[in-house]
């Protein structure tokens, strides 16, 4: 499962902001890893530098000191398997004249085709299938003056879910969907401002965080200042994958760091599915903090099980098919002598289709393991998401026709449990309507049509 996408942006004048935002993108590499990009202004003019590639793939000394100006903002991106073409890499440019921006996005817009036709029909030509270009298009056909007017116009008529970061030529903004699907924060550097999917990237380039974009909410950055505009909110939802897996372990979500979160997740899946086992062990390295803390509950001792080959990423070497069948392995070195004849607990963060589990579970027992008591800190995904998280579709998803004895029986564990709606939403210490829990619940924070999982799998990527 992919969330997709890490956004950032930088004023400060008189800083090399290209090279702040190469570094914020760096530390977002684990939210998109198809294609990396930055556009820059020197109040005259944008300027762009976007490729297929990891951030240290796409950039150069020589193309990052060409980005020169005093605003900057970045992209990294994944996309589904049909929308992966160097045409949709991001930041986008559209506009001419005064009325020219750049922008980037982690999300997914639900209306996207409507607003398409509707647009088309006005005249606006599309160089991209994303809808992040729906989006621009969108701002820049406002019959409003000011920028925060035209912002305001476009969120007026989207559905879904946006974090966005948008440039004009003397102005940075940052923009929330009014639920805050997906996270998005505000950083202070000695001269400016930074804004960042997550603030572990303001740690990185030494900004302070000062609070998180609101739900709803555009923040607006330029010579005069900062200026905050509210919107109207009805309900938030907050992904909770970015507390069970999307987000870095450090950074900061509401308040609350995620790391003791994860930990608290694996506690209350020690509660909820008391198991007498010898190790327990998360699988790395999403579920590192969440085997710690089931390890620390039941009094069981903590172990590695797997090491993880950390730089197999998306290469962009396609492997053939017998290196394909390796699956996991590519991915994962079994320690024999920790597994050896050992009852084991391993901690996962989800089940998404069910096809990497029996693979891990398999290599586990190859290795020596007695027994593998398999713990997910996610409940079970029932439903599609249709709010940028590259899943899969309802028929594709192994809870949704399967119960929970018979997934154990297809991913080959000795017992499984997965932790409940009630349990997570505890560990996370917060109230339950602040998240969107709709791939378990199938209570989705605004209405969608079903027949929408074809769309956002197979027609108008997303900008994520
Ligand atoms: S449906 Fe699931 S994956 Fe999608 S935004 Fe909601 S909680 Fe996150």
């Amino acid at each position: 499962m992919h969330e997709s996408c890490g956004v950032c942006g930088v004023y400060a004048p008189n800083e090399d902001v290209a090279r702040l935002t190469f570094f914020a993108l760096f530390a977002l590499q684990h939210r998109g890893q198809e294609s990396a990009g930055i556009a820059t202004t020197d109040g005259k003019r944008l300027q762009v530098y976007a490729k297929m590639g990891l951030v240290s793939q796409v950039f150069s000394e020589e193309s990052l000191s060409r980005l020169t100006g005093d605003i900057a903002i970045g992209h990294n991106r994944y996309s589904t398997r049909g929308s992966s073409r160097a045409i949709n890499v991001q930041p986008i440019v559209v506009g001419k004249g005064s009325n020219t921006m750049a922008i980037a996005h982690n999300g997914n817009i639900i209306n996207a085709e409507h607003l398409y036709a509707e647009l088309c029909d006005q005249g606006y030509t599309f160089k991209t299938s994303t809808d992040t270009e729906v989006i621009a298009n969108l701002i820049i056909s406002s019959p409003e003056k000011e920028w925060v007017d035209k912002i305001r116009y476009a969120m007026r008529r989207l559905q879904g879910a946006y974090s966005l970061v948008i440039m004009t030529n003397h102005s940075l903004f940052a923009v929330r969907d009014p639920f805050g699907v997906r996270p998005l924060c505000l950083g202070g550097i000695d001269s400016g401002w930074a804004i960042a999917s997550e603030s572990c990237a303001l740690d990185h380039i030494g900004a302070n965080f000062v609070r998180e974009v609101e739900p709803g909410e555009i923040i607006s950055i330029s010579d005069s200042g900062l200026d905050s505009y509210r919107g109207e909110t009805s309900r938030r939802a907050l992904c909770i994958f970015e507390y069970i897996y999307f987000a870095r372990p450090d950074s900061v979500i509401n308040g609350q760091l995620l790391y003791p979160a994860r930990q608290a997740m694996g506690a209350r899946l020690s509660e909820e599915y008391p198991v007498g086992a010898d190790l327990v062990m998360g699988v790395p390295d999403s579920a590192t903090a969440a085997g710690v803390g089931y390890a620390f509950k039941s009094g069981i001792p903590l172990g590695e099980g797997l090491i993880k080959n950390r730089y197999v990423g998306r290469t962009f070497i396609e492997p053939d098919q017998r290196i394909r069948d390796l699956g996991v392995k590519l991915k994962f070195n079994p320690l024999s002598q920790m597994l050896d004849n050992k009852r084991m607990v391993v901690i996962d963060d989800s089940i998404v289709r069910g096809t990497t589990t029996p693979q891990v579970v398999r290599l586990l027992k190859k290795a020596g393991a007695k027994q593998v008591h398999m713990r997910i800190c996610a409940p079970p995904i029932r439903y599609p998401c249709f709010f940028g998280v590259d899943m899969a579709t309802r028929q594709e998803l192994i809870a949704a026709h399967k119960t929970v004895d018979e997934v154990r029986d297809f991913i080959g564990a000795d017992s499984l449990g997965y932790l409940s709606i009630d349990g997570l939403i505890k560990a996370v210490a917060l109230p339950k309507d602040v998240f969107c829990l709709a791939c378990f619940t199938g209570d989705y924070p605004i209405p969608v049509q079903l027949e929408m999982d074809k769309l956002a799998l197979e027609g108008m990527s997303a900008g994520r």
